[in-house]
């Protein structure tokens, strides 16, 4: 069994340790020591890193209750000096204790038990026994946990035996060994955790909590704390800026511009289905006219789609006996309730490249190149 210092002492960032084996793990060298301040992963926090006289701790990983740091090389020695990568260690300990204060205010505030947590390398979850919160309710809990932490209250470490653990009033019974440890959060949080916190809760900073998701019954919540709380701030921050100059408003108008800028695009989406309407009658219209001359129709509509010309073919055809050979944008459409259609894509074929085909009294598809379409169609009506 390693002795793990950070149970007494989670500030310790240096240590000296003996070194009682070595073995390969994964594609690395695991090395074991009679003790280390190093946090192992486990129960939902992620390992520290380091180094052990020098070479990078990468991982450290616990088994049967033996700590073992991952280096890349065996190491030629007996004893180490041990220093954790305190950066990291710290963020750990704002977000592990912020995940208490949270899980204390979720239990004062509205009377609800967390269930689970992980703490990421970005983000942290807190899963509580709730299927429903309001933003009040969510707001009011992140608020008492945020006045816990100005109110700088002392987190202590205490470990009982179990036959003592019945007195306290824990948020959570365990089933970790005997001792037990227990995170004491003064007059807020108490509950049994191998993990690493500060020892004020002022340290934590802020703690915030952004996503929510519904997991099996349960509410997921997303949050961080402290520096990434702060990093968090700046970055969305930063985001809201480059709205406002975009929009060219105030932060406090952004809501606002955007509710106009969707209603802008709304009448202008209207306008613009309400041209496409006219210009798809007018040309309506002027088919119908051309095939009670000619039996017939041929035409060019250059802003219109392959969709647009399908339906203006399909009207024509209801309304009348004809034949329509409709050009549009790079498409054509050629229709017919009356003979095949396919001479004519035979003659368009023969004058340029065309990729399509279909029934016999219906083909459709689109004209490859740089020809300009009225020339195309000149030539066509020459040869129909
Ligand atoms: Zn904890």
């Amino acid at each position: 069994m390693t002795e793990r210092l950070y149970y007494r002492d989670s500030t310790l960032k240096q240590f000296t340790a003996a070194v009682l084996e070595q073995k390969p793990i994964q594609d690395k060298h695991g090395v074991l020591l009679d003790r280390t301040a190093f946090y192992p992963t486990s129960g939902g926090q992620m390992h520290d890193t380091g180094t052990l006289n020098g070479h990078t701790v990468h991982d450290v990983i616990l088994e049967d209750e033996l700590i073992w740091h991952l280096v890349s090389a065996p190491l030629q020695t007996d004893r180490v000096n041990g220093e954790l990568n305190w950066s990291r260690r710290f963020d750990f300990m704002q977000q592990h204790t912020g995940f208490h204060l949270l899980a204390g205010a979720f239990k004062r505030v509205l009377g609800i038990e967390t269930i689970a947590s992980h703490l990421g390398e970005e983000w942290d979850t807190i899963d509580i026994d709730s299927d429903e919160l309001s933003a009040e309710q969510l707001q009011a809990v992140e608020t008492a946990a945020n006045e816990v932490i100005w109110q700088n209250r002392d987190v202590r470490i205490r470990m009982v035996t179990r036959d003592e653990m019945a007195a306290f009033n824990v948020r959570k019974v365990s089933d970790l060994g005997d001792p037990i440890r227990l995170i004491d959060i003064e007059d807020w949080d108490l509950d049994p955790c191998g993990g690493t916190h500060v020892t004020q809760t002022g340290e934590v900073g802020l703690v915030k909590i952004y996503g929510r998701e519904k997991v099996r019954g349960s509410l997921r919540y997303t949050f961080v704390a402290g520096r990434r709380a702060l990093a968090k701030h700046q970055q969305q921050f930063a985001v809201l800026q480059e709205l406002g100059s975009l929009l060219s408003t105030g932060q406090d108008q952004l809501t606002a511009s955007v509710h106009k800028l969707q209603q802008e695009n709304r009448d202008l989406r209207k306008q613009q289905e309400q041209g496409r309407q006219s210009r798809l009658d007018q040309a309506i219209a002027d088919c119908l006219l051309e095939i009670e001359q000619e039996g017939r129709v041929s035409e060019f509509f250059p802003d219109f789609d392959l969709k647009t010309l399908q339906g203006l073919a399909g009207t024509l055809l209801k309304q009348s006996e004809c034949t329509c050979y409709l050009f549009g944008d790079q498409v054509f459409v050629f229709a017919s309730n009356r003979e095949s259609v396919h001479p004519a894509l035979a003659v368009l074929k023969s004058l340029t490249v065309v990729k399509g085909g279909g029934r016999d009294d219906f083909v459709q598809g689109r004209v490859e190149t740089d020809i300009e379409m009225p020339e195309i169609l000149g030539a066509f009506a020459e040869k129909m």
